[in-house]
């Protein structure tokens, strides 16, 4: 490994860190550290850095704003890629009765919605108050019940070690908190379609975005650390109403609570670790389960090693494959009893 630090230190342009703890870097603050941790400074330098880990065979994760990932206790064995300072950039096109956005997937979520105001775009209230990147909007398809990512992107920049290359949002296959990115590829850019609006409508917007993040702050424990909702809702139904109706609010186990606030949000009361999270996240499922007959999928990315070991329901989000066409499963990983890599579909 030692070898390859030293490639990535040259190749990053950016910070390259040791044992790099992650609970700091993810909202719910639970986790162990990554082996190493690259924020490479420029698109380029992504891309070199793509093809080192891929010809060292590292597996890797790509990590934006940490709003909605859980890592295991054991931390991840192998690289953490974010975005450096320079995958903010931006660009406008006019189009009219529309305008054209292209974000950097490390800009925030918010600079989505203030870039879209000050060119007059509407239509994109719902985004105020959701944490994290573009590249995590764009991934995750994040969104509410008045919109979402698939309703405004176009087109998305992935790199590989092949290079930088814009991927039609139709190939995403964008769907209910769901995206095919390629295998193995990182976001780097978002182009995204807005609607021009009156100055009524820019108003109305400012309103409905205001009223949404009062709408949270009434009903969201966001003064305690969590990842949003963990489970996405069930087609007609509410994962908070569910763990709510089996009496499981305010249930506690070591340092994290399913929140006493939203059933669907679990927080870490001061100590949480991910083991104490993930027994709340297996107990919510089970009891549903059990109740209703309804199975909540998680949404949140667990990614890592965790100990306990995730149980087998709880599909762990995988660190991503970096050998094309190789199945990840065959792939040794130091003690594979703890590892939860899977095979990426
Ligand atoms: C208080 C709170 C409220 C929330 N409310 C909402 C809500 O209303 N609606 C909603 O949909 N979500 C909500 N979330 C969840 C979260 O904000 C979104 O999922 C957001 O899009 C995550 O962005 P991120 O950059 O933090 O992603 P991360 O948590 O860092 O990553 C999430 C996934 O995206 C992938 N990813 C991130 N960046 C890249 C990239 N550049 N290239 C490739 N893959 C990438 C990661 O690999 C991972 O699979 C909420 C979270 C919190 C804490």
């Amino acid at each position: 490994m030692t070898g390859l630090i030293a490639e990535l230190r040259r190749a990053a342009r950016g910070e390259v860190i040791e044992h790099a703890p992650l609970a700091s870097r993810t909202s719910v603050r639970v986790g162990g550290p990554a082996k190493v941790l690259v924020k490479p400074n420029d698109p380029r330098a992504l891309v070199e850095i793509l093809g080192l880990l891929r010809g060292a065979a590292v597996p890797w994760f790509s990590l934006g704003g940490g709003a909605n990932t859980i890592v295991g206790d054991l931390g991840v064995n192998g690289a953490v890629i974010r975005l450096g300072q320079d995958f903010a950039a931006e660009e406008v096109e006019e189009g009219g009765d529309h305008v054209v956005l292209t974000l950097g997937a490390g800009a925030p979520i918010a600079r989505f919605l203030s870039l879209a105001k000050e060119q007059r775009g509407v239509g994109v209230a719902w985004v105020a108050g959701i944490p994290g990147t573009v590249g995590g909007l764009v991934a995750m398809n994040a969104g509410t019940p008045a919109g979402c990512m698939a309703d405004h992107l176009l087109a998305a920049e992935v790199a590989s070690p092949d290079g930088l290359r814009w991927v039609d949002a139709a190939d995403l296959h964008l769907a209910y908190r769901h995206c095919e990115l390629p295998p193995g590829s990182v976001l780097t850019r978002a182009r995204c379609r807005v609607r021009r609006g009156s100055e009524g409508d820019l108003i109305e917007q400012q309103r409905v975005a205001k009223a949404d993040v009062d709408r949270r702050r009434a009903t969201q424990p966001l003064n305690l650390p969590n990842s949003g909702s963990v489970f996405v809702n069930p087609r007609g139904d509410f994962a908070g109403r569910l763990i709510e109706q089996a009496g499981l609010k305010g249930t506690t186990r070591g340092g994290a609570q399913i929140s006493n606030r939203h059933a669907n949000f679990i927080v870490n009361l001061g100590t949480a670790k991910a083991a104490d999270v993930v027994e709340l996240l297996a107990l919510a499922r089970r009891t549903v389960l059990d109740r209703t007959g309804i199975e909540l999928k998680p949404e949140v990315r667990l990614v890592g090693d965790f100990d306990p070991p995730l149980p087998p329901e709880l599909q762990a989000h995988h660190l991503q494959p970096v050998l094309p066409g190789l199945d990840v499963a065959a792939v040794e990983m130091p003690d594979r009893t703890k590892s939860c890599l899977r095979v990426q579909p």
